[in-house]
């Protein structure tokens, strides 16, 4: 029988955990291919997808890539673990002039032969059969792996497919992203994700200032990005009357800095509504004015009760571009609508801005009223890919 065996890693590190984090890996497996039909089983170390249409099997391998916590995949037949039923596959396989390896693995060791011997066997069979192949232990052009489970069963493939790797979606509670146009906000999202969160995002933009195209932009990248991050709750909120407020009283400079400050606060807010656990940004340290140690420091010191994450902090955007192309967010980040930070961009913004002008520069302000405003405007479209 043609089936996938699925393996996961970081598991097996997570102690009491483990309950948990299987049984949320097993829900999201079975979510992911909801609307398939397929039986999903499991011996100690594997799970087995069988059962499926097998003209879906490509689609069903794409989805199951994209699932946190699976580590790596194949296609594989699944036999009764006897010798007779191994070898009657071995029997059959063609490699022509390939270099091949047999590569057996035994959890379960009642299994009557050694994996060395067992090995050393199935490969005379494939030599039988394909003169012209040829033993390579270093670097097979085909391994031909014999995986023999505590089930009963032995799965037999040549191809292991890398998966995402990370902790199931879920297992980290729920964050939320600020999610601008760019490009490196969408690969921060994806990136927090693999470490077991899920989001909300939160988009400011600066209509009339800004397009509804920049809008449909932000809405089709949370929905590129919520494959991997699962169903997102956009909130949209217009920051047009701060912009404007921050332009006609407060220091050009400092701009960005204030912006910074009060897109700090609405999420804080936001968190609190919705019970969110942290803000996430696509900050990466150096990359522009506003991302600098000093920078950071001033824009986090308004968040009072959560943690700000910023997977994206020590890559370069070479790496983060890599990415955004990975995960199909690339194409969409550099459609060339302006983004609300882009609106009233200062000439020469503060690279080291100082806490204490800061809160000089507010107090030419009334900063709750602002925020109070913001989140009275707040829309939230529902990003659910299903
Ligand atoms: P990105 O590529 O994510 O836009 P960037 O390199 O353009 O990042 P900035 O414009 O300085 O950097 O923004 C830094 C971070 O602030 C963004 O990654 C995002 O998390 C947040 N941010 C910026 N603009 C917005 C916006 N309009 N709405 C929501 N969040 C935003
Ligand atoms: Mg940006």
């Amino acid at each position: 029988m043609r089936v996938i065996l699925l393996r996961f890693g970081e598991l097996y590190l997570k102690g009491h955990n483990r309950n948990i984090f299987e049984n949320t890996l097993i829900n999201n497996i079975k979510k992911k291919l909801a609307g398939e039909k397929f039986s999903f089983s499991k011996t100690y170390g594997r799970y087995i997808v069988s059962g499926y249409d097998e003209k879906n099997e490509d689609k069903i391998l794409e989805c199951l890539q994209q699932v946190f916590g699976l580590y790596s995949l194949s296609r594989a037949i699944e036999v009764e673990a006897t010798v007779e039923a191994i070898e009657n596959i071995a029997d059959e396989i063609v490699i022509g002039d390939s270099s091949f390896k047999v590569y057996v693995k035994r959890a379960d060791k009642k299994f009557p032969i050694s994996s060395m011997e067992f090995a050393k066997e199935l490969g005379g069979i494939i030599l039988d059969n394909n003169p012209n192949a040829r033993v390579d232990l270093y670097k097979p052009e085909v391994e031909f792996n014999v995986d023999i489970r505590l089930n009963g069963k032995a799965y037999i493939y040549t191809e292991t497919i890398k998966c995402q790797g990370g902790l199931p979606l879920g297992t980290g509670g729920r964050g939320l992203l600020l999610l601008s146009g760019g490009i490196d906000s969408p690969v921060a999202g994806y990136l927090i994700s693999k470490r077991g969160i899920e989001i909300d995002a939160l988009h400011f933009h600066s209509h009339p200032y800004t397009s509804e195209l920049a809008k449909e932009k932000v809405i089709s990248l949370a929905k590129e990005i919520s494959p991997y991050t699962g169903d997102i709750n956009l909130h949209i909120v217009s920051f047009t009357k701060v912009q404007e407020c921050l332009h006609m009283n407060c220091s050009e400079q400092y701009m960005i800095t204030l912006m910074r400050r009060i897109m700090m606060r609405v999420a804080e807010k936001i968190c609190e509504k919705y019970s969110l656990g942290a803000i996430i940004t696509g900050e990466s340290l150096g990359q522009v004015a506003s991302q600098t140690m000093q920078s950071m420091t001033v824009t986090g010191e308004v968040v009072k009760k959560l943690p700000i994450f910023r997977p994206c902090i020590a890559l370069d955007k070479e790496d983060i571009i890599k990415i955004a192309n990975e995960i199909g967010t690339y194409n969409t980040s550099i459609l060339p609508y302006e983004d609300c930070c882009t609106v009233f961009l200062p000439k020469n913004p503060v690279i080291k801005p100082t806490l204490e002008r800061c809160l000089r520069e507010e107090n030419k302000i009334n900063v709750e009223a602002l925020v109070e405003e913001c989140l009275l405007g707040e829309e939230i479209i529902k990003i659910n890919l299903k």
